[in-house]
C-alpha cells in the first residue's frame, strides 16, 4: 500500500491533464460504495522510485462543467480524508477566483501536507503573474504547465519528501 495523493481545485483548472501526464496505469474504480468513487480518477505514479496512488478528482457523474460548489467542496472534503497529501490547483491564466478562496479556507484548517499548485504557467513571463496566489494564505507554491511539463519536477520532488 503506496502513499494516497489527491488532485483537488475547482473546474478546467488542469487537473485532469496533470494526472494523465503522471500515471502509468489507471487502477479500476472502486465501486463499492456508490456515489463517491466513481467520480474519482485512479491510477499509479512513482517519482525518485517512490510509488504512490493518485486520484483526479471532477465532475465525471456530473458530465458538464456545471460543478456546483458545493460538489467541489464533497471532493475536497473526501481527499482531506482519504488521501496522505493534496495537491491543490490553480490557474494563473483565470487569476484567484472566489471558488479558489473557498477551497483553500477548507484546506488551510488541514493537518496533511497541502501543495499549491500554481497550473497554466506555460512561459516565463506567466510565473510572475503567479504570486497573487500568496493570497490563497497557503504560503509558497509551485509553478507548473501541465501542458508542458515545465513545473512538475519540483513539485513531485516536494511532494514524494512527506511522502
Ligand atoms: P480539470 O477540469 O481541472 O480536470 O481541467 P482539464 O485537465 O480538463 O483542463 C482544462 C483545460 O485547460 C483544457 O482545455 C486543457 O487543455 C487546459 N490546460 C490544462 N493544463 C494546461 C496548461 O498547463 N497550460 C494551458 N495553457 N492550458 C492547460
Ligand atoms: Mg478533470
Amino acid at each position: 500500500m503506496g502513499a494516497i495523493v489527491a488532485i483537488v481545485g475547482r473546474p478546467n483548472v488542469g487537473k485532469s491533464t496533470f494526472f494523465n501526464r503522471l500515471i502509468q496505469r489507471r487502477e479500476a474504480i472502486v465501486d463499492a460504495v456508490s456515489g463517491v468513487t466513481r467520480d474519482r480518477h485512479y491510477g499509479k505514479s512513482d517519482w525518485n522510485g517512490k510509488e504512490f496512488s493518485l486520484i483526479d478528482t471532477g465532475g465525471y457523474v456530473v458530465g458538464s462543467d456545471d460543478v456546483f460548489e458545493k460538489e467541489i467542496d464533497r471532493q475536497v472534503e473526501l481527499a482531506i480524508d482519504e488521501a496522505d497529501a493534496i495537491i491543490f490547483m490553480v490557474d494563473v491564466e483565470s487569476g484567484v477566483t472566489g471558488m479558489d478562496e473557498d477551497v483553500a479556507k477548507l484546506l488551510r484548517r488541514v493537518d496533511k501536507p497541502v501543495f499549491l499548485a500554481v497550473n497554466k504557467v506555460d512561459n516565463p513571463q506567466r510565473m510572475a503573474d503567479a504570486v497573487e496566489f500568496y493570497a490563497l494564505g497557503l504560503g509558497d507554491y509551485f509553478t507548473i504547465s501541465s501542458i508542458n511539463g515545465s513545473g512538475s519536477g519540483e513539485l513531485l520532488d516536494a511532494l514524494v519528501e512527506v511522502l
